[in-house]
């Protein structure tokens, strides 16, 4: 990575939803070592507090707060918090998600609900939050986790999680389209990557389904960290609309 590039990580600040594992846990630490002061938000506060124990102990800029995306005014003080704390906010990386494998058949309408409040809502809700903070600045970046799932439907079992996914990009796309000249919106679409995810399916099936699919083809979730860092470190001038990136192995 040229100095060049690394510098336009420095000094940013980053929100991101989802900080207490998996690839927003990698994904903020990552930045933080890159010298971005990073703000994260999910429920469990107490491993969002070990986290930001770790990142400061290496010389990281943290905040954390606990944060249900499915409440619209957690999120935004979630955003307003990173704005009070280091005075602005660059980017916000739209990632807590929640992925339940089960046939539509199962009908677990609850599992719906939560995969559509989390993975869509909570997106929107996150929009709401950062928007009018970036229209006021003239600048600001949305990058949004989808997954390969939202490119091609994950059938049988991830019917819903597809669409949560096929929601994720079209919103984003649109995002951009409506917003676009100094604000950015990347897509990042990832495979199999090792994280919580994996744990997300109460269906016996779904499940033991998942473990070995997961088994066969994750990478580390560094993998996801490098292709957002590669879309932050770019000039105001450019937008990396999408990034997809799979494990080799993996055929879907
Ligand atoms: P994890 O389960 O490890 O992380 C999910 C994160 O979302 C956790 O930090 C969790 O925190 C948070 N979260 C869940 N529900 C809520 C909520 N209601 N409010 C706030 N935060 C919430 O999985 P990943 O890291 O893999 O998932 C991150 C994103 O990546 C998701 O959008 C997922 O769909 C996507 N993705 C993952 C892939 C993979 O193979 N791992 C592939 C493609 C996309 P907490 O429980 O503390 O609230």
């Amino acid at each position: 990575m040229s100095s060049v590039l690394a510098n336009n990580i420095s000094g940013k600040v980053v929100v991101i939803t989802g900080g207490s594992s998996g690839l927003g846990e990698t994904t903020a630490r990552h930045l933080a070592s890159l010298g971005a002061s990073v703000v994260l938000g999910a429920r469990r506060i107490d491993k969002l507090e070990a986290i930001a124990a770790d990142i400061r102990t290496a010389g990281g800029k943290v905040a954390v707060q606990a944060t249900d995306v499915t409440r619209p005014d957690e999120v935004k003080a979630l955003v307003n918090l990173a704005q009070e704390r280091f005075g602005k906010v660059d980017v916000v990386i739209n990632n807590a998600g929640l992925m339940a494998i089960a046939p539509l058949a199962e009908t677990r309408v609850d599992e719906w609900d939560r995969m559509i409040d989390i993975n869509v809502k909570g997106l929107l809700y996150g929009v709401a939050a950062a928007l009018p903070i970036f229209q006021a600045q003239g600048s600001g970046h949305f990058i949004n986790i989808s997954s390969v799932a939202g490119i091609k439907v994950f059938s049988p079992g991830g019917t819903v999680y597809s669409g949560t996914k096929f929601a994720v990009r079209a919103i984003a796309e649109g995002l951009r389209h409506e917003v676009g000249g100094k604000i950015r919106s990347t897509i990042i679409s990832p495979g199999a990557v090792e994280s919580e995810l994996k744990y997300g399916s109460s269906d016996t099936q779904g499940a033991a389904f998942v473990k070995d699919f997961y088994q066969q083809n994750e990478i580390p979730s560094e993998s996801v960290a490098r292709a957002i860092a590669y879309a932050i470190e770019q000039p105001a001038d450019v937008d990396i609309n999408e990034i997809v990136l799979r494990p080799t192995v993996q055929e879907f």
